[in-house]
């Protein structure tokens, strides 16, 4: 265990780079009292803010700030923590966080502080994710909702799950070992019936899980069609400030500019590509190759045409290029000029909008349309901020739990089944997961979280 819960004291510097009104340095460790006597010479009290000179090894002052003392369990690591705010300055920062490599702290990995936290059972790893899910949040929906994990809401969902699956494991197994006695336990105990109620339970989270991974990654729509066609304006339109250059002469969206709108909540990051077309020009056939491989990426393709000419010949050879499998929409832009209603078309599953960049008619229906596209339907306080690696770990529960049903009859496989589902669950909340996985998530967190 001990390897597990490493001796060695850390520090970071744990607010943003730059300047502000103050700065903390975090520690974490064992037994840090002296440390904090060493470093101060004040004898903090426990969770009590202390005014404090910190000085340099001649015994100048570095800098005056408060010291913070939050001795073990009761921290975030679980560990001996100690906060030295000071003044924001980077220099000062820096020279305070070397005094406590001096006296014997290492520099802390990134996400090692909630490593810690994590390996003292302080956080599981839902909600450890989620800390760095808070601090990373796009919109105000996907913060709400990564809250709602670091309090354990998504976790207390999982154990709840893995509670009833542990039971029905118990019943199938009972009846594997005592297969001579008189007494089925599978089927007396219904376990039939709260194997399918699990699989719905777990399908429900599941759909609130998506909602929450759509909150947290949005969704990527890349604008395609010709040169002129009015993507620039429709970008800057949906992000409603001059953010393209939009000009009449054709060829002026070289590279991709992008820009994160958000509608109801969920972050849009949308795309505008250099107009798609034949051309000579070395420049904006580079551009032209960059916007394919934009549109490669997309989650949805809103495919622009001009309203009055309708859909002509070089729009149907874009129309053929677009990837098979990404959603499209296709947009009748300039609905003024062509004196047509703003309107949703819809034929044979195919949609198309007519609307107006420049006026902005039909903007709403496009909106709409994205949302429909991205699967939201609109309980943002229902979702639960998931990421991929628990959309994976969710569908693999599923999936073990569809499997067992259809081995009830030949129990053995059955069991095994309910217990990769377990697995699966499991693996969400950190209770089997391996160690490189560990090290992968709390790698991306920044330095001094
Ligand atoms: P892009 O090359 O596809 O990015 O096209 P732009 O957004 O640069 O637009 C080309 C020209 O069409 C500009 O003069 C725009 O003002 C104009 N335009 C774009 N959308 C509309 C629209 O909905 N209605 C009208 N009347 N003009 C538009």
């Amino acid at each position: 265990m001990d390897a597990e819960r490493p001796a060695d004291t850390i520090a970071a510097v744990a607010t943003a780079p730059g300047r502000g009104g103050i700065g903390v340095v975090r520690v974490s460790g064992r037994e840090l009292l002296g440390f904090a006597e060493a470093l101060s010479g004040k004898r903090p009290q426990p969770r009590l803010a202390t005014l404090a000179a910190f000085t340099d090894a001649a015994g100048e002052i570095i800098d005056q700030g408060i010291l913070l003392y939050f001795p073990a369990p009761h921290s975030f690591t679980g560990e001996d923590v100690l906060e030295l705010q000071g003044h924001g300055g980077p220099v000062v920062l820096q020279l305070l966080l070397s005094r406590c490599l001096e006296f014997g702290a290492r520099l802390a990995e990134p996400g090692e502080f909630t490593r810690r936290a994590y390996l003292n059972d302080k956080l599981d790893l839902v909600q450890a994710e989620a800390v760095a899910d808070l601090i990373e949040a796009a919109t105000a929906q996907a913060a709400r909702s990564a809250l709602r994990s670091i309090t354990g809401e998504f976790s207390r969902a999982v154990y709840a799950l893995v509670d009833r699956l542990i039971e029905l494991r118990m019943l199938v197994e009972a009846t594997l070992d005592f297969p001579e006695e008189e007494i089925d336990v599978v089927r007396d105990t219904d376990a039939a019936q709260r194997l399918a109620m699990l699989r719905t339970d777990v399908a429900a989270i599941r759909a609130r899980a998506r909602q929450g991974s759509l909150l947290r990654d949005g969704l990527h729509v890349v604008l395609a069609g010709p040169p002129n066609v009015g993507k620039s304006s429709l970008l800057n339109r949906l992000a409603g400030e001059d953010r393209a250059i939009v000009t009449a002469i054709a060829g002026t969206t070289r590279d991709a500019l992008r820009e994160t709108i958000q509608i109801e909540g969920i972050p849009l990051h949308v795309v505008d590509t250099a107009g798609l077309r034949e051309t000579e020009d070395e420049l904006e056939r580079l551009g032209i190759e960059r916007s394919w491989r934009e549109i490669g990426r997309a989650d949805v393709v809103l495919q622009l045409v001009d309203a009055g000419a309708g859909v002509a010949d070089p729009d149907l050879i874009i129309a053929e290029r677009l990837p098979a499998g990404v959603p499209r929409i296709l947009i009748y832009n300039k609905c003024d000029l062509a004196g047509l209603p703003a309107e949703r078309r819809s034929d044979d599953g195919r949609v198309s909008l007519v609307l107006s960049a420049k006026t902005g008619d039909g903007i709403g229906l496009l909106h709409d349309e994205l949302l429909r596209v991205a699967g939201w339907v609109g309980h943002g306080e229902d979702a639960i901020l998931a990421r991929r690696r628990h959309l994976e770990a969710l569908a693999g529960a599923e999936d073990h739990l569809g499997r067992a049903t259809a081995e009830l009859s030949r129990l053995e496989f059955c069991a095994e089944e309910l217990r990769l589902a377990q697995e699966a669950l499991a693996e969400i909340t950190g209770k089997f997961t391996a160690d490189e996985l560990l090290g992968e998530i709390f790698s991306r967190f920044c330095i001094g979280k």
